[in-house]
C-alpha cells in the first residue's frame, strides 16, 4: 500500500524502487473515488494524471535526475487557470468555461514535474467561510461529516485532509486557506501579498488575493512556496525581492512572540481554544522565548474594513462576467441591453456573490464613498503602520486562527454577518499583506482539531516557516486522516 509522509521520503522510495508515480497516482485516485461523497473535487484528471505518472516513471527508469516535484500529486482550487481545463470558481456563470492559459504559479509547479490530479470545490468566487456557497454543492469535513470543512478553499483542504493528494493549492483573500486548514487539522499557508504571482488566479479582491498552500509537512509547503515564488512579469504587484531561498532549518534561537490581549479576551473566542493557546504560550516561555501581551485596540474595526474593501474590489472585478463573450447567457429573449446583462448575471451568480456585488457597489457610490470606502482605506493604512511598529519589537504574532472549531453544516444559513464576524482573526494578515500560517497543533474536547496561527513581517515567509517547522516538531500535531 502507498503511504505518503513527505516529498523527500516519497523521492527516496521512488529512487529505491519501492514505489512508483503510477502507484502513487492510483492510490490517490482510488481514495478520491472512495471519498467521493465528501464532494471535494469538481473534476478529476484521471487519464492525464496516469499518463503523466507513466511518463515520469519511464524518465526516472531511464536514469534522468528527478526534478524538485517529480511525481508530486497536487490538487488545485477551481479558481486557478489551467490551460484547456475547466475553471468556474464554483459558479454557474462560468459553467463550461475552459482556461485559455495556465496560471504562472501552476506553470512553475508543472515545470518541476508535479502531477495535477484535479480541481477542487470551493465557495463561489472564493466568497465564504464554509464551502456551502458553491454551485456544485457543499463539501463535507472528513473528520465529522456533519461539519463544514471551512471555506472558501474547502475542497482543497479536504483533498489533503482525507488523503486524496499530497498537497493542494487554495486562495486566501481573508483566511480561505488558514481557516479551512484549522477546521480540517492540516497546515495552511498564506504567503505575504505579492509573494506568488496572481496571473491566472480568478480575482475576488485583487489587493488581498494570494495563492496559498495546504499540506501536512512544513518542508513540503516550503518547497512549493519556493518554486511558486519565482518572479513573473505578468503580475506587476509581485514582491521584487525574488524567489525565496531553499528551506533549511537554522539553529533555533529564542524568539520574541506577541499575543494581542483583545484577541485572547474576545467574547467570541471558545474558552478551550483560548486556554490551549495560553498554555502553549507558557511552554514557549519556559523554553527561553518571550511571549508578550500587547494592546491592540483596532480589533473590532478589521472585519468591517475587510468587508467594505473586498466587496468594493469584487464589485469591480466581477463586472466582467456579463455573458457577452463567455460565461452564462440567459435564454430569456430580450431586446434591451440592460435586461440582457441583468438576466445573465441574475441567473449566473449565487446569493452570496450578489450580496457582495451590491454591497461593494453601495460603498463605492457617490455620497457613501467617503463614509465607507475611504474610511476603510484609512483603517487599512493604520493597521499597516501598526504592523511596522509591532515587528520592530517582535519576531512573530501568535493568534488563534478561528474563534471556534468547525461549525455544523447549515449553522450560519440565516445570518451572513455572523459568518463574516468569524473571520476576525484571519483578515488581519490580508489587510496588512503579511504572511500567516495555521498549524494543526490542537484537539478540542468536541473531537475537532483547531490551529495556531503564526504571522511574521512582510517578506519573512522563511522565518515563518522555520518557526512553523519547529512548533510542528515540538508539539505533537493532530494527525490528518
Ligand atoms: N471568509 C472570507 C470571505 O468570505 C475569506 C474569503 C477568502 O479568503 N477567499 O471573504
Amino acid at each position: 500500500m502507498f503511504v505518503f509522509n513527505s516529498i523527500t521520503d516519497y523521492h527516496h522510495q521512488l529512487k529505491s524502487g519501492t514505489t512508483s508515480c503510477l502507484q502513487a497516482v492510483n492510490h490517490f485516485l482510488s481514495r478520491i473515488k472512495e471519498k467521493a461523497h465528501l464532494n471535494a473535487f469538481v473534476e478529476v484528471y484521471e487519464k492525464e494524471a496516469l499518463a503523466k505518472a507513466a511518463e515520469l516513471d519511464a524518465k526516472r527508469n531511464a536514469g534522468e535526475p528527478l526534478k524538485k516535484l517529480h511525481g508530486v500529486v497536487i490538487a488545485i482550487k477551481d479558481v486557478i487557470c489551467y490551460k484547456d481545463h475547466s475553471v468556474t470558481a464554483a459558479s454557474a456563470i462560468l459553467k463550461g468555461f475552459n482556461s485559455l492559459y495556465t496560471a504562472s504559479a501552476l506553470q512553475y509547479l508543472l515545470n518541476e514535474d508535479a502531477i495535477i490530479i484535479g480541481n477542487c470545490n470551493c465557495d463561489e468566487f472564493a466568497m465564504g467561510s464554509t464551502n456551502e456557497n458553491s454551485s456544485y454543492g457543499k463539501v463535507l469535513n472528513a473528520l465529522d461529516e456533519t461539519k463544514v470543512p471551512g471555506g472558501s478553499s474547502g475542497g482543497s483542504a479536504v483533498a489533503v485532509q482525507a488523503g486524496m493528494c499530497m498537497l493542494s493549492l487554495g486562495s486566501d483573500t481573508g483566511g480561505s486557506v488558514r481557516q479551512p486548514a484549522d477546521f480540517c487539522g492540516i497546515i495552511g499557508l498564506k504567503p505575504g501579498y505579492g509573494r506568488i504571482s496572481r496571473y491566472g488566479l480568478l480575482a475576488y479582491a485583487s489587493s488581498f488575493d494570494q495563492i496559498g498552500i495546504f499540506g501536512t509537512h512544513v518542508p513540503d509547503v516550503a518547497l512549493l512556496l519556493q518554486i511558486m515564488s519565482q518572479p513573473d512579469k505578468m503580475d506587476s504587484t509581485m514582491d521584487k525581492t525574488g524567489p525565496l531561498p531553499a528551506f533549511e532549518n537554522p539553529e533555533p534561537t529564542p524568539l520574541r512572540y506577541c499575543l494581542f490581549s483583545q484577541v485572547m479576551d474576545h467574547p467570541s473566542l471558545d474558552p478551550e481554544i483560548r486556554d490551549n493557546i495560553n498554555a502553549l504560550a507558557e511552554k514557549l516561555e519556559t523554553e527561553g522565548n518571550t511571549v508578550t501581551r500587547l494592546d491592540f485596540e483596532w480589533l473590532d474595526y478589521i472585519v468591517p474594513a475587510y468587508y467594505v474593501l473586498t466587496t468594493a474590489e469584487a464589485s469591480s472585478n466581477l463586472s466582467r462576467y456579463d455573458g457577452v463573450r463567455y460565461g452564462h447567457r440567459s435564454e430569456k429573449a430580450t431586446e434591451d441591453l440592460d435586461a440582457f446583462y441583468r438576466n445573465n448575471r441574475s441567473e449566473g451568480f449565487g446569493m452570496e456573490v450578489k450580496r457582495r456585488i451590491m454591497l461593494g457597489t453601495f460603498v463605492l457610490s457617490t455620497g457613501y464613498y467617503d463614509a465607507y470606502y475611504s474610511k476603510a482605506q484609512k483603517i487599512r493604512r493604520l493597521l499597516t503602520e501598526k504592523i511596522t511598529e509591532i515587528f520592530e519589537g517582535y519576531d512573530a504574532i501568535l493568534m488563534p486562527t478561528v474563534p471556534s472549531t468547525a461549525m455544523s453544516i447549515g449553522q450560519h444559513d440565516k445570518d451572513p454577518v455572523e459568518m463574516y464576524l468569524a473571520d476576525i482573526f484571519t483578515v488581519f494578515a490580508n489587510l496588512t499583506g503579511i504572511p500567516g500560517i495555521s498549524l494543526p497543533l490542537f484537539s478540542h474536547s468536541n473531537n475537532m482539531p483547531f490551529g495556531l496561527q503564526v504571522m511574521t513581517n512582510k517578506q519573512e515567509e522563511l522565518p515563518l516557516l522555520h518557526i512553523a517547522d519547529r512548533l510542528m516538531q515540538q508539539y505533537k500535531p493532530v494527525r490528518a486522516l
